[in-house]
């Protein structure tokens, strides 16, 4: 047996199971190996179902069937209704008041209830559990895999991430199969011995058996640290090696100074905080060395993240390209070109930067899939004006317009710049050096980059994700800016809130409506539902609290030309409640908009809850937020009000990291880390040793494949994945 064998050389698999393996992306010997397991069970807590008696506080693991909601029987009180079935038996489940709960859940969904066991004899039923959505249900209990053999724990088993015919039990016996043919003897690790030694982490071998089928929990946790450094490891090389990259191309030289800088933001109709100050010099300094910059500016919503990219960009479209101007050129500058994620926020931008750059004779383009736009008009020199992307792409490509802004548009149509030496991206994640490079083209010189996000983030998963750019703070808000007023919202305490939106409407405010996300692993019933939950809430919201008022919805199921016309509606304030799901655009300005209620509080991370607040924040008006949860515990609550006393987003990402694990985290999923990972980064100094091995091994070995080409040959795949997308 050979690690790159396909597994149907060694094991009796139909085409099928093939195929369900191939979902999981297990091909190889080595594919199986490294499937590690998502967690390990301890089968002590586990219940069946069928043994379940009255009064008892139950743990069960099943599927969900049969949700619905009616109204009891006598007090016509809302009841959401089910049944749990884990092959010993199928047990009714009923939540009171709580109607949305058969809307949160879907029938198949796998479950982990807590909850106690009511009724009578022959009737009983699992009363107001706590739902914990699985991706697949443990092994049956009584069917242990730790049976029959002399183990030290017996309740320690792997869980495995399974699909449709994979059962995770079937994947732990194949492994233990691979082992037993004596793949361990032939496996070399790529990893050097020194770095494992210095940090104390098992050898590949041994890391295997530990994580496959521990004999003990510290076996696993060592295990497990092993494979996350490495990880992390890999993600770091690829970055040490993207920067090297960097540093070796050509770029742009930016001339700039305090001076030239300050006329530009004396023009302001406020005093930069010091944050803003202290992000533009940095910024500048990297313009006049000799390498490409590359780096993120962190700043919550409302911390003046577009004046730095204007000021910059200023002083981009200021300076001459290395062989001079054009002829009758008066601005034949060096070009910038500033991306949004979506067409309504690269408007927002290409107004914000008409108001910057009016007093000068900069033009600046608007290239978006429904159109594009010139600053200024021909005809009237205060206004932009509609133009062919024809024309617009000419004037780019000869170099006239310096300051070129647009959705991803700008990359896929086929926009040539002049002397492109700037690539500002805003709200993008991890795709930035990326989207660099091919707007670069075949530019010989790199332009250089700045990525802006509001997306709070502890500084492990920057320092991972983010490692091959220099990070820099927006830690300050502006000052007389007045925080938001957060209230935790618990179980019958609606009323008040009501009563206080509908005064800020009465002042002629306007309020958004946030519907719970749904967790659900199939990514397009998490829109429908998502959607269900967004039309049910403004109908009730319509029908029994504001009926006064003009109440629209918004989810991801809508077409972008819909998305588009009811956000104009609501920024013209045609419209008074905006009930939305939480993945619709963040960074979306509406002043007006003080209120925001987020319905299923408890369900979001405390970042993500601080990014929706962030909508209401923009004002000169007190603004307001609303975590409503129903659930009772105390320790929901507690978390939540987190909310109302952290300083700033990167507080409350810490907090959910610690408290809820990495997989929590806004931006989790787009990060390219596995769950392993995703742990990995609760562990600073783990990070930390992986980065610095990483910076060191790439350093000393220009040419890795040829000294480590184990190392190398992982760091091209993460590569791959990375770029895939
Ligand atoms: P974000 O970081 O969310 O992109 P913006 O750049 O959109 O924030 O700024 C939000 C608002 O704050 C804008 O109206 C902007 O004009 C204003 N603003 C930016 N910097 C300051 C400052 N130093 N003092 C006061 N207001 C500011
Ligand atoms: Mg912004």
């Amino acid at each position: 047996m050979k690690l790159t064998d396909s597994l149907t050389t060694h094991f009796r698999i139909d085409v099928a199971h093939v195929k369900a393996l191939k979902r999981l992306r297990i091909e190889t010997v080595s594919d199986l190996l490294y499937h590690l397991p998502a967690r390990y069970e301890d089968i002590s807590d586990v219940q069946s179902v069928s043994g379940l008696e009255k009064n008892q506080e139950a743990v069960v693991y099943g599927q969900l069937s049969g949700l619905k909601t009616r109204k009891a029987w006598k007090s016509r009180k809302p009841i959401a209704e089910g049944y749990v079935e884990d092959g010993s038996a199928k047990m009714r489940i009923m939540w009171f008041n709580q109607p949305y709960i058969a809307k949160m859940y879907a029938d198949g969904m796998y479950v982990k209830l807590a909850g106690k066991v009511a009724g009578s004899e022959g009737k009983l039923y699992l009363s107001n559990p706590e739902v914990e959505p699985l991706d697949s249900l443990p092994i049956d209990r009584h069917d242990s895999i730790f049976k029959g053999t002399d183990q030290v724990s017996d309740t320690l088993y792997p869980v495995y991430r399974e699909s449709k015919g994979i059962t995770s039990k079937w994947i732990y016996h194949t492994v233990l199969k691979c082992f037993e043919k004596d793949i361990l003897d032939i496996l070399i690790d790529p990893i050097p011995i020194e770095i494992l030694k210095k940090y104390n982490l098992p050898e590949l071998k041994t890391a295997l058996v530990w994580i496959h089928s521990p004999k003990k929990a510290k076996d696993a946790e060592s295990a497990r640290k092993r494979f996350a450094f490495e990880e992390v490891f890999y993600i770091q090389v690829q970055k040490a090696q993207e920067r090297a990259s960097v540093s070796a191309a050509q770029t742009y030289e930016v001339q700039t100074n305090d001076e030239h800088i300050k006329e530009f933001t004396d023009r302001f109709p406020f005093k930069m905080t010091k944050a803003q100050a202290g992000s533009i010099k940095s910024i500048t300094n990297d313009f006049i060395g000799n390498h490409a910059m590359s780096r993120l500016l962190e700043g919550d919503v409302g911390s003046g993240k577009t004046a730095v990219a204007a000021t910059t960009a200023y002083a981009v479209a200021t300076s001459r390209p290395p062989e001079g101007l054009g002829k009758d050129l008066e601005y034949g500058n060096l070009q910038v070109a500033y991306m949004a994620p979506t067409e309504i926020l690269a408007k927002q931008h290409f107004e914000s930067f008409i108001e910057y750059f009016q007093h000068l004779p900069i033009s600046i383009g608007l290239i978006t899939g429904s159109g594009c736009m010139k600053y200024p008009s021909k005809s009237d020199p205060n206004k932009p004006t509609k133009i062919s992307k024809a024309q617009l792409t000419k004037w780019i490509k000869n170099g006239e317009i310096p300051i070129v802004i647009g959705t991803h548009s700008l990359i896929y149509k086929s926009v040539e710049f002049k002397h492109l030496a700037y690539v500002i991206i805003d709200e993008q994640h991890r795709f930035g050096t990326n989207q660099r490079k091919r707007l670069a083209k075949k530019d010989t010189r790199l332009p250089h980059l700045l990525s802006m996000t509001a997306t709070p983030i502890p500084r492990t998963l920057a320092l991972t994700i983010y490692g091959d750019l220099d990070i820099t703070l927006l830690d300050e808000m502006p000052v007389g800016r007045k925080p938001v007023i957060t209230k935790v919202v618990g179980p019958g305490q609606r009323k008040e809130m009501y009563e206080h939106v509908e005064s800020e409407l009465k002042a002629g405010r306007q309020a958004y409506v946030i519907c719970p996300r749904i967790e659900e692993p199939d990514p397009d019933k998490i829109t429908a539902l998502n959607m269900k939950s967004v039309l049910a809430e403004a109908k009730r919201l319509k029908k029994d609290i504001f009926p006064e008022w003009r109440i629209e919805s918004l989810h991801g199921k809508m077409t972008p030309a819909e998305k588009d016309r009811v956000m104009k509606d609501f920024s013209e304030h045609k419209i008074d409640i905006l009930v939305a799901t939480s993945v619709i655009e963040v960074g979306v300005n509406v002043p007006n908009s003080t209120n925001i209620i987020i319905e299923g509080a408890e369900r979001f991370g405390l970042a993500q809850l601080h990014q929706l607040r962030g909508r209401v924040i923009r004002g000169t008006h007190q603004s307001y937020c609303f975590a409503v949860t129903e659930s009772k515990s105390d320790k929901t609550r507690d978390r939540l009000k987190a909310l109302a006393t952290a300083k700033n987003g990167f507080e409350l990402a810490e907090h959910d990291l610690q408290f809820r694990g990495g997989g929590e985290l806004y931006g989790g999923k787009q990060s390219g880390l596995s769950d392993l990972g995703m742990e990995a980064i609760k562990n600073l100094k783990l990070v930390e040793a992986a980065r610095n091995e990483a910076r060191h091994i790439v350093e000393q070995n220009p040419d890795l494949s040829r000294s480590f080409p184990l190392i190398a040959e992982h760091v091209t795949r993460i590569g791959e994945v990375l770029h895939m997308e």
